[in-house]
């Protein structure tokens, strides 16, 4: 089944995991909020990448870095002059377009990477390509517009006052590679690992959380011999794909892509993207796996006056690492995993939309319901409660019949509805149904919490 774009959004404000940001004024395009259940879920995807990629691992420390960097630091990592999309204006509509989509939603032609100049001529030339808005073949000129943010540090709004909102986090680890390397007891190969907000104004941000102009990333530069790169960046895409595996997305709608060499970015020696199936946009990136080579970290050095550089102690020299770089966003994966999951479905003559998250994704990990508002089972059930809520976010519903909680908890994708009935008030047990399969166990009341522990992490 899939599912329009439309009725994602619906479905994600009338549950509360995504609003239009300022929405009583209006709204503001390509803004979003996480609401209740998506501020738990956003967290989620970010605390899973943070413990595979740091958790999990002796060769990999954390770091969060400050948005506001020394502007020098775009100078170097070469944002200032190439950080561009091309952007084309109709005459006719007054719309302005990345002239790369223009040209590929109109045309086979693929743009990407091509010179301004070049995607002028074929947009002069190629009748196919009209203002979607009004099919007007007026175009202004193609040229380069640079994504960064500018800003202004301190009440002066002078020249040497501006300042840049990040437009990535790589960033803020290549410059404090030196600080970890002198702080912590890293040795290569290794990692810094960041996860934080990035902004780049976006010509045609779209695609709801898919594409706006603020959002967060999830970076991590795994520093490597020169020489063993190769086989890192094989390590690295290898590692990433696994991890949508384990939670849970559909390996049909994921594939890898390899970027043509003639196209790679100014750092790059080869780049590999994870792509998501997304039924209004096609094959997407969710994350890029790239070899970055030496370049940051060179020019960094060549930019501050810093060596930045590794002292391999055994064979007693001195070289600039390779870098490798998993660099993913969490709001196009959270995307992702509710697209994979949103079901809906026909049981026993009821359809019901179910939202069927990974545990460890679903925003609520469980719910409580006593079968009766009164003591002694709400008693007993809110004792349960209390009991689990610590661990994970959890949730307590004693309103309606049975039936209607179990189809709030299955929109809101929790996997595991504990059910307190007059029966558990002289067997001690209590009953546990799976949101997937509807299958009901009865379990100890004692037992529950171990029991949902091995059923979340499973
Ligand atoms: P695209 O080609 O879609 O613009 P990109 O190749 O510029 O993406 P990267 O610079 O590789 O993206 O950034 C790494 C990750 O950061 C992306 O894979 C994506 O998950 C996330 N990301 C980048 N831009 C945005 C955005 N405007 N909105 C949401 N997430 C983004």
């Amino acid at each position: 089944m899939s599912v329009s774009m439309e009725k994602i959004v619906s479905f994600c404000k009338r549950r509360g995991f995504i609003f239009q940001s300022s929405e009583i004024y209006g709204g503001i395009r390509s803004s979003y909020d996480y609401g209740p259940l998506g501020v738990e879920m956003k967290k989620n995807v970010k605390d899973e990448w943070w413990r595979n990629t740091v958790h999990m691992r002796d060769d990999v420390v954390g770091l969060d870095a400050a948005i506001i960097m020394h502007p020098r630091v775009w100078e170097a990592s070469g944002h200032i002059g190439t950080f561009n999309d091309m952007l084309v204006e109709s005459r006719t509509s007054g719309k302005r377009y990345r002239a790369d989509h223009l040209i590929e939603g109109a045309t086979d032609i693929d743009a990407e990477g091509l010179s301004a100049e070049e995607m002028t001529k074929i947009i002069r030339e190629d009748e196919r390509i009209k203002d979607p808005a009004d099919g007007g073949r007026d175009f202004t000129e193609v040229r380069p517009f640079n994504l960064m943010f500018e800003t202004y540090t301190g009440p002066v709004k002078s020249e040497e006052n501006v300042a840049y909102l990040r437009p990535e986090t790589a960033q803020g680890i290549f410059t404090n590679f030196k600080n970890v390397l002198d702080t912590s007891r890293v040795k290569v190969p290794f990692g810094i690992a960041q996860i934080g907000k990035s902004f780049r104004n976006e010509i045609t941000p779209g695609n709801f959380i898919f594409r706006t102009r603020e959002f967060e990333q999830m970076e991590m530069e795994f520093f490597v011999e020169p020489g063993t790169d190769e086989e890192w960046h094989e390590y690295w895409l290898e590692e990433r794909w696994k991890w949508y595996l384990s939670l849970g997305i559909n390996p049909e709608n994921l594939r890898r892509y390899e970027h043509p060499k003639e196209k790679l970015s100014h750092y790059s020696k080869r780049t590999v993207d994870v792509e998501y199936n997304f039924p209004f946009a096609g094959w997407s990136e969710l994350e890029g796996i790239a070899n970055r080579t030496d370049y940051d970290l060179k020019r960094h050095t060549e930019f501050s006056g810093q060596r930045l550089e590794y002292f391999d102690q055994p064979n007693n020299r001195s070289y600039v690492p390779y870098t490798i770089e998993p660099a993913g966003g969490p709001d196009r994966m959270m995307l992702a995993f509710l697209v994979d999951a949103y079901t809906e479905e026909e049981i026993e003559g009821e359809s019901r939309t179910v939202l069927k998250l990974h545990p460890r994704l679903a925003p609520i990990k469980a719910a409580v319901f006593p079968l009766s508002k009164k003591a002694p089972v709400s008693t007993v059930a809110r004792e349960l409660y209390d009991d689990l809520k610590g661990d994970y976010r959890i949730a307590y519903d004693d309103g309606g019949s049975i039936g209607r909680r179990y189809r709030r908890q299955d929109e809101a994708g929790t996997p595991f509805c504990v059910t307190v009935d007059f029966e558990t008030m002289d067997d001690k047990k209590v009953t546990i149904r799976d949101r997937d399969t509807m299958k009901q166990e009865r379990v100890p009341i004692e037992a529950v919490r171990e029991r949902l522990k091995s059923l979340i992490s499973g």
